[in-house]
């Protein structure tokens, strides 16, 4: 059983997801921490990210492992690093490389095929797990948003203002929506939750009442 939450920054996906996960039983797997450490290991490999060979070298030798609490690459903890600024600045370039999605959708299915999961990302409804029964689109306004990012404590940009936390979201938004390869977008069959003046335990009751219908 796959539920696939979708959704922009900050709609409140991975608080989401972990609580619907918690409360059912299932695995929470954070896609996003995924392309976040391969941006954390190009970053740290010192790469030219213009150059995409070099990118493809250093994914032929990336090895991920991520738990619902930790993400490691080549068996280091990255779980607080894949945070930082300078991933989430990079992230969706990243994202955007077609070999990089190809090789994370992959370990995605692999994850899925074992275990009953809450998957969480921008492509999962509509393209990793297509024909799953369970899909959520999890949208809140833009300034709701940037709010619940600067209260985040995971978020290491808590001195950056109001307004330029807003930008940074819809700069990133507009980049992963209108990439060539599995730009974010509400899958058809999706469910559209608009958090923006919901709780966390509301949307939870909200998406378990759903599945279990
Ligand atoms: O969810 P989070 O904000 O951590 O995701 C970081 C970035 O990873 C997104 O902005 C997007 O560029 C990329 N991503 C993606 N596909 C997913 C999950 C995340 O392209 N399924």
């Amino acid at each position: 059983m796959v539920i696939a939450i979708d959704g922009p920054a900050g709609a409140g996906k991975s608080t989401v997801a972990k609580k619907v996960a918690k409360l059912l039983g299932m695995f929470y797997l954070d896609t996003g921490a995924m392309y976040r450490a391969f941006t954390h290991y190009v970053i740290a490999k010192k790469a030219d990210l213009d150059n995409k060979s070099e990118i493809k070298k250093l994914l032929e030798g990336f090895e991920l492992s991520i738990s619902q609490d930790n993400v490691r690459a080549n068996g280091k903890d990255i779980t607080k690093e894949i945070r930082w600024e300078n991933v989430t600045t990079n992230v969706s370039y990243i994202s955007s490389i077609d070999f990089v999605r190809n090789k994370m959708v992959e370990l995605q299915r692999e994850i899925g095929k074992n275990k009953d999961i809450v998957v969480e990302g921008r492509d999962i409804g509509t393209v990793v797990f297509p024909d799953t029964r369970y899909k959520f689109y999890l949208d809140a306004d833009v300034v709701e948003r940037a709010k619940r990012r600067l209260k985040d404590k995971k978020n290491e940009e808590k001195k950056v203002s109001m307004l330029a936390m807003k930008e940074k979201i819809q700069k990133r938004d507009q980049y992963d929506s209108t990439r060539d390869n599995s730009p974010l977008k509400q899958a058809n069959d999706a469910v559209l939750i608009d958090s923006t003046h919901m709780t966390i335990d509301e949307v939870c009751k909200y998406i378990i009442n759903k599945v279990k219908g």
